[in-house]
């Protein structure tokens, strides 16, 4: 996948990207990302991106021209002009409920052991109408219900499709435009993983009193916030945005599935007791916070670390992290519980708990 950032501070990038993961990610080419310096589209010997707002007020506002212009040398064009080309095929999803919906027959579904491969035969993407013409494995797929979720879908299976399928040719995958903003939308790590299933995001960062409304009308798909405080520009902003999806994508984390066990991870697809007697949502996050995290030394500061987790019973320690994880949830983020997947021993370790702390 790949960010395009737009910004006056392209430097403000620099140190983001030559560190950990990032670095790492953007060395073996699993992602990318275009700095755009927005003085480079103005055109009078100041290079001015900002001028006084109509009506009024305090401070400046950065002008439409040249974020059109930016825009315009990434191949975009105004959302309107866009709908009148082919239908874009951007937003498969990598959960349920989004636009990642092939048609297989049930059967099929039924058959499906945990571990097996599911093989979707050339099909038509609803939703978000995507041509497929070739015949495409998925790694291992959860059923939830009627819904099918697919964990992780690999670069490179999408990278054949764009090469070889009808993909890009026949619906070729719009970039996603998103204008950081104190005004928009909350970014949740919900998005995060469905940007980091998206081809090519852009990313307008906004700064002094903001951007030109018409900028955000006539370009924008979304208007992202990252929180309820105001930031002096959108960097910062962008920058997060850009960390918390390029972990996401696959193959950038050491382990595929961690993204899905940390804080605010998937939720367990099914809470149903396993074999080992161990309810299915102990093994993920389901929508909690993570449980405490503790390394060698096993004693410091004169805390040892729990007795369970030196004693090498893997359920007895899956029980423990997740009433570890209730706990958390419980004191930092009750507002999580309600949409949490819990199981019926979730709900009774959380009365308990409840009862506990009064
Ligand atoms: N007048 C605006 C604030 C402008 S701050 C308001 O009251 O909403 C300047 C720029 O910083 C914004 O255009 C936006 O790009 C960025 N910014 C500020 N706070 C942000 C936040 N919480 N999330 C994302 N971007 C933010």
């Amino acid at each position: 996948m790949r960010f395009e950032i737009v910004t006056i501070f392209p430097e403000f990038f620099t140190s983001i990207f030559e560190n950990g993961i990032l670095r790492r990610a953007l060395a073996e080419g699993l992602v990318s990302v275009g700095v755009h310096d927005l003085r480079a589209f103005t055109h009078d010997r100041h290079r001015t991106v900002d001028d006084r707002p109509f009506g009024g007020g305090e401070g400046m506002v950065l002008k439409p021209e040249p974020l059109a212009e930016a825009l315009a040398s990434l191949g975009i064009q105004p959302k309107a002009a866009r709908q009148k080309g082919p239908q874009a095929a951007d937003s498969i999803s990598s959960e349920g409920g989004g636009g990642f919906n092939p048609r297989i027959k049930p059967q099929s579904i039924g058959a499906l052991a945990p571990e097996e491969k599911l093989v979707i035969e050339p099909v038509l993407y609803q939703g978000t109408t995507l041509q497929l013409a070739e015949k495409l494995e998925i790694e291992p797929v959860l059923c939830q219900g009627t819904t099918l979720v697919v964990p992780q879908m690999q670069q490179q299976e999408r990278g054949a499709l764009a090469t070889e399928g009808s993909y890009s040719e026949k619906s070729p995958s719009r970039p996603h435009v998103i204008l950081l903003s104190a005004q928009g939308r909350p970014f949740t790590q919900a998005m995060a993983r469905e940007l980091a299933a998206t081809e090519r995001v852009v990313l307008i960062c906004g700064r002094y009193e903001g951007v030109d409304e018409r900028v955000n009308e006539l370009y924008c798909d979304m208007e992202l916030s990252i929180g309820d405080y105001v930031l002096s520009g959108g960097e910062l902003a962008a920058a997060v945005v850009v960390d918390a999806t390029m972990r996401l994508v696959p193959g950038v984390l050491g382990n595929e599935a961690s993204g899905d066990f940390e804080s605010f991870g998937v939720a367990d697809a099914e809470i149903a007791a396993a074999d080992d007697g161990v309810p299915r949502s102990q093994h993920g996050a389901g929508g909690l916070l993570d449980y405490p995290h503790y390394t060698r030394p096993a004693e410091f500061g004169g805390l040892r670390v729990p007795e369970t987790l030196l004693n090498g019973d893997h359920a007895q320690i899956r029980r423990w992290r997740r009433e570890q994880q209730l706990r958390k949830t419980l004191a930092n983020r009750p507002d999580l519980l309600e949409g949490a997947a819990l199981s019926k021993e979730d709900r009774k370790l959380l009365e308990s708990i409840r009862q506990e702390i009064g």
